[in-house]
């Protein structure tokens, strides 16, 4: 199913030599806000560069592809080392082709890797490529975001706890 992800996870760290030995993953293309770092917040998340350097050491290619504007995403990539596409316009997929393009790798080797099902795992299933859906560092105040994550909840019934599927 379209809002359907591959794997439910915690947070990317999660992600690891394991996983994705067993599930045959050389590259991830990452969302940024709440996946790596809180909302507009120029810094990672606790970890987050431990895990870059990890995947980094396992050979693992990343890129990142946020609907965010260049403003917001050109600094922290720069500072996690990571290339990436602003304006990711996801669930469209060109942005997240164009990332797997760009890594030389083959989608079915690769995972798109997001907290928002609306954007990140849509645009992961309309590409043809497995998606991990991540919990959000942050939940924001913003209507918005609120109604979204309701919406989500009343249809998916995502419940964290239980849903630590590897
Ligand atoms: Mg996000």
């Amino acid at each position: 199913m379209i809002f359907t992800p591959t794997f439910w996870l915690k947070n990317v760290m999660q992600i690891d030599k394991r996983f994705l030995k067993k599930n045959r993953v050389r590259a991830l293309v990452l969302d940024m806000d709440n996946t790596l770092s809180m909302h507009d917040d120029p810094a990672a998340e606790d970890g987050v560069l431990e895990w870059l350097d990890e995947m980094r050491r396992l050979g693992v290619k990343m890129r990142v592809v946020s609907n965010n504007n260049a403003r917001r995403v050109a600094p922290l990539a720069k500072a996690l080392g990571l290339k990436y596409t602003a304006n990711g316009a996801k669930p469209l997929t060109f942005g997240v082709n164009r990332a797997v393009k760009a890594m030389g790798v083959l989608k079915s080797e690769t995972l798109v890797v997001g907290d928002q099902i609306f954007t990140d795992v849509m645009a992961g299933n309309l590409a043809g490529i497995r998606t991990v859906l991540v919990e959000p560092f942050h939940l924001e105040n913003k209507w918005t975001f609120k109604l979204k994550r309701r919406v989500e909840s009343m249809v998916f019934h995502r419940d964290y706890r239980n849903l630590n599927v590897k």
